[in-house]
Formats: C-alpha cells, sequence, structure tokens
C-alpha cells in the first residue's frame, strides 16, 4: 500500500511518472484533469460546466474537486494505493483530502514536488501531444515518434493535443498555479512529508530519484511495522 501526491506546475512531468508509477507499483493514477477531460467528451453536467473554465487556464470550484476525488479513492483499483496526480491544487482541496484520508484510516507516504523552470515549461507544455488510443506522451521537438505520424507503442495514427496547451492560456495555467497552488507547499513541508526533485532532469534521471524517495519510504514503514 502505498498513497503519494505528485506536486509541481503544469508540464513538469507529473502525468508522465504517475503513468510510470501505476506500471511499476501497480498502484492507481488519479489525474482530476484526466477525469474533468472524460466528463467534457461525455458531455455531462460536471463536464459542461468545467470546459470554459479549463480552456481559460483557471481552476474548477473545489467542491466540485473533492466530490470527485471522494468518489474516486474509494474504487477498486486504490485498493494498493494511489497516486495523485494534479490534486490538491489548492489549499481548501489539500484540506479536504487530509479529512477524506482521515475517514478512510488512509496515511500518504510521500508528497513530492517536481521543481521547474517556469520558461522551460512554456517550450515543453506548447509542443505536447499524445496518441490518441493509448496516451502515450510526444512532443514536437523533444521526442517525436520514431515513425512520423505512427504512435511507437500502440501503431495508431491519431493524435490529440489538449485545448488548454495553446502558449496563451500556459502563462494563464502557470500564475494560477503560483497564485492558488504552491501555497500549499508549506501544508506539506511542516508535517516533514514533503520531498522536492528537479524536475529539469530528464525522465529516467527524474524516475530514478523518485524511486529513491520511495526506497527510504518504504523502509521507514517497514522500521515502524516491525518495532
Ligand atoms: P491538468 O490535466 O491536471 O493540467 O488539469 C487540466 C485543467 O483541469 C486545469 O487547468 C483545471 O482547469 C482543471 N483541474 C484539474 N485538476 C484540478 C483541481 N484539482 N482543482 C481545480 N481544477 C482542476
Amino acid at each position: 500500500m502505498m498513497n503519494l501526491i505528485l506536486l509541481g506546475p503544469p508540464g513538469a512531468g507529473k502525468g508522465t511518472q504517475a503513468k510510470r508509477l501505476q506500471e511499476k507499483y501497480g498502484i492507481a493514477q488519479i489525474s482530476t484533469g484526466d477525469m474533468l477531460r472524460a466528463e467534457v467528451a461525455a458531455g455531462s453536467p460536471v463536464g459542461r460546466e468545467a470546459k470554459a473554465i479549463m480552456e481559460s487556464g483557471e481552476l474548477v470550484s473545489d467542491d466540485i474537486i473533492i466530490r470527485m476525488l471522494g468518489h474516486r479513492i474509494g474504487q477498486a483499483d486504490c485498493a494498493q494505493g494511489f497516486i495523485l496526480d494534479g490534486f490538491p491544487r489548492t489549499v481548501p482541496q489539500a484540506e479536504a483530502l487530509d479529512r477524506l484520508l482521515a475517514d478512510k484510516g488512509l496515511t500518504l507516504d510521500a508528497v513530492i514536488e517536481l521543481k521547474v523552470d517556469d520558461a522551460a515549461l512554456i517550450e515543453r507544455i506548447a509542443g505536447r501531444y499524445t496518441c490518441a488510443s493509448c496516451g502515450t506522451g510526444y512532443h514536437d521537438s523533444f521526442h517525436a515518434p520514431a515513425a512520423a505520424g505512427i504512435c511507437d507503442v500502440c501503431g495508431s495514427s491519431k493524435f490529440i493535443r489538449r485545448a488548454d496547451d495553446k502558449r496563451e492560456t500556459v502563462q494563464a495555467r502557470l500564475d494560477v498555479y503560483n497564485r492558488q497552488t504552491a501555497p500549499i507547499l508549506p501544508h506539506y513541508a511542516a508535517r516533514g512529508s514533503l520531498r522536492t526533485l528537479d524536475g529539469m532532469a530528464d525522465i529516467d534521471q527524474v524516475a530514478a530519484a523518485i524511486d529513491g524517495v520511495l526506497a527510504v519510504v518504504h523502509s521507514k514503514s517497514q522500521e515502524l511495522t516491525k518495532s
């Protein structure tokens, strides 16, 4: 059982690392952004309310997000634990998460912050796209498929770009992160659960640094069980 939060501005690599952790440890990746995009695609009431807010780069209301997350962490695939990717994003969300976890008798094993440079983020985000069928991530300048226009993993030739990955919107999303999300870092730092890693390193180096943090967390929890 391992419950983690990945924090960091848009484009820091949270989604990429969360997908890898999901495969490696068999824990669920919970991306509130992906959940909202699914609601928008389905045209549900939540999706209709969220669409314009997401396109502007602002945050969807805490009430909606907290309700959505509360349902999600009770689902079967979370039995071995979960990685929160894109949640919490505000102080009230962090407080609601504390209550949700306490109610379910769960604890957080680590909060990992991926720290990155704002200018580099705009470059990273504005060029990214994913395979429409398997979700593998690509980038115009840094990571094109081996055969142009064909997904390396599943062979599909359909790709999608997020509506909020436009250059103008990325700046707004960064401002929102600095103004509304960064203030939750002290919430976790005060408890000693925050680990800050260099998100500018390449994907494998960041992955190795995360594994290093988890190895320490895991050996500490084993010591606690023994004593
Ligand atoms: P993401 O895929 O995490 O970058 O999220 C995309 C967009 O969905 C954000 O820019 C917000 O508009 C919305 N969103 C995702 N997660 C949250 C959250 N925890 N709180 C509020 N809005 C969110």
